[in-house]
């Protein structure tokens, strides 16, 4: 006879692996089946996030802007670096500790909170039945409850085929064994300006190609203008209302390299990399996750469809993360996990869609949560503005980290925050403190009238508060 589960979560990226561990918190009996394969042939817990996502491209990131800093930015604080070296393998072995031990801590977390973890490939079947393959060794397990969390895969182009260390997705672009001279980025979407970081802050000279004629057109185009002049000083070569048309790999003296083919306003152009990262977007993995008797519906853009509480057409099967609607976030994925787990005991759980943070990892960080203020505009919204400048703060001053601001857009009527943008240092961090106040309906009053430790990178967002009502201190604001 089958196994028999109360839950069965079909993969273990941050959707899952949360939602296997919250069921079991809950006493209930969970099995979490996964089918990622490390390069070392191994089974590796985590999903896209810890193996090939955001843990690894932070921990580049993080490592790619201590060589910079070491290279060009210590001489202000008085420190005189004489010789700085790249160890591009140590700094990849470190990577991959990083990704080690985190993936290695999800199988400790489902042991230590009794969730089973089946390896293989998991597919959904007729009355709440799924297969599992692993190497041809074939089982069915059964539940009262399924959770499909298969996540995401990169968009590939078939004008730019992956081709081995030439053409890459986001993948390649972190497991690169030398620095490249030059690299084309197909997309400046979120991914591709911090992969393009990356290896720019590591010596590439980086072009990023993007077809939208407008630069991250999710962000507010007050801190989209910001970062776009910032990574233009930075090096950081973006061009815009460029479209992709066709890639060639050349030879030119035993060296391979990718011919690009572009088209902007002035007509077709060509340049030439040593590598390109293509980086246009992910979609979802619903490729042979639930046979056609499971009966689930895809929506229009082939997202598992499903409603608010995560639920599917089916009773008892939902589906969350990357797989559904909404933002491709690991926290969105994460909170949906443990919403449904909380679902499934019967006790009450909601997410706030309208209050997810999104962070760019590039530096300056940019983060913000809630309504930009084009689409405020859009939607003929009364709102009111309070900005500051990190220049103003002296935390910031005395880190000489003072690029960037806050913005903080409020009702003009009821002054309830709707939507805070951060461009600066430890935005990511910075930006949880928005994210609490607009959950907890604070105006822009309230944040105003709270005490913020000095001196301290938040003092700004105070500073932003007190702005709204041309209340700032540290800048000069208009006369009341
Ligand atoms: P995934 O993490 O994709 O996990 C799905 C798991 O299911 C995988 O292990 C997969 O192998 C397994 N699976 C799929 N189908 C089956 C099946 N049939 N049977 C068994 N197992 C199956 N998000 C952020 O919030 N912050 C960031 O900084 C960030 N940085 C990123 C950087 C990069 C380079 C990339 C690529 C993504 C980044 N993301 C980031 C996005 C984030 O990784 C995803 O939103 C998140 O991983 C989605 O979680 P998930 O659990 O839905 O799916
Ligand atoms: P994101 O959706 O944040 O992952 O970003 C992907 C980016 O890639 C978007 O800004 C797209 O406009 C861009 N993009 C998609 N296809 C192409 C293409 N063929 N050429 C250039 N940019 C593209």
């Amino acid at each position: 006879m089958a196994d028999h589960y109360d839950v069965i979560i079909i993969g273990a990226g941050p959707a899952g692996y949360v939602c296997a561990i919250r069921c079991a918190q809950l006493g209930l009996k969970t099995a979490c089946i996964d089918n990622w394969i490390n390069p070392q042939g191994k089974k590796s817990l985590g999903g896209t996030c810890l193996n090939v996502g955001c843990i690894p491209s932070k921990a580049l990131l993080q490592s790619s802007q201590y060589y910079e800093l070491a290279q060009q930015g210590l001489e202000q604080h008085g420190i005189k670096v004489s010789s700085v070296e790249l160890d591009l393998a140590a700094m990849m072995q470190r990577k991959e500790k990083v990704v080690a031990e985190l993936t290695a801590g999800i199988g400790a977390l489902f042991k230590a909170n009794k969730v089973t973890s089946i390896t293989g490939r998991g597919r959904l079947l007729a009355d709440k039945k799924v297969e599992v393959l692993n190497n041809k060794h074939k089982i069915i397990v059964s539940a009262e409850n399924i959770i499909i969390a298969s996540g995401s895969s990169s968009v590939e182009l078939a004008i730019a085929p992956l081709t081995e260390n030439l053409i890459v997705d986001s993948t390649g672009a972190l497991a690169f064994d030398s620095v490249p001279e030059k690299i084309g980025v197909i997309g400046a979407g979120v991914i591709g300006l911090e992969l393009g970081s990356v290896w720019r802050r590591l010596g590439s000279q980086v072009t990023v190609l993007e077809a939208q004629d407008v630069f991250l057109p999710v962000a507010d185009q007050q801190v989209a203008r910001d970062a776009k002049r910032l990574y233009k000083k930075q090096g950081l070569d973006i061009r815009l209302n460029a479209r992709l048309l066709n890639t060639q790999i050349s030879s030119v003296k035993n060296k391979q390299q990718v011919e690009v083919s572009y088209e902007d306003e002035k007509g077709e152009q060509k340049i030439i990399f040593d590598k390109l990262i293509v980086a246009v977007g992910r979609k979802p993995n619903t490729d042979n996750v639930f046979d056609s008797e499971a009966d689930l519906i895809l929506d229009e853009r082939g997202f598992i469809h499903v409603n608010d509480q995560c639920e599917t057409s089916q009773p008892g099967v939902y589906a969350i993360g990357d797989v559904v609607r909404g933002p491709m976030l690991a926290h969105k994925g994460s909170e949906e996990g443990m919403m449904v787990a909380e679902l499934i005991v019967g006790k009450y759980a909601a997410i706030n869609y309208d209050l997810i943070p999104a962070v760019i990892y590039t530096h300056p960080e940019i983060a913000w949560v809630g309504k930009t203020e084009q689409q405020l505009k859009a939607a003929g919204e009364n709102y009111q503005v309070g900005t500051f400048p990190f220049v103003a703060s002296g935390r910031a001053k005395a880190a000489g980290e003072t690029a960037g601001m806050v913005k903080i857009l409020s009702h003009s009527e009821t002054d309830r925050i709707l939507g805070v943008h951060i461009i600066g240092s430890h935005a990511s961090e910075l930006i949880a403190q928005a994210v609490i106040a607009m959950e907890l309906g604070a105006s822009a009053e309230d944040i105003s009238l709270t005490v913020f430790a000095h001196p301290s990178l938040a003092e700004a967002v105070h500073e932003a508060a007190l702005a709204v009502d041309n209340r700032a201190i540290h800048i000069m604001q208009k006369k009341h």
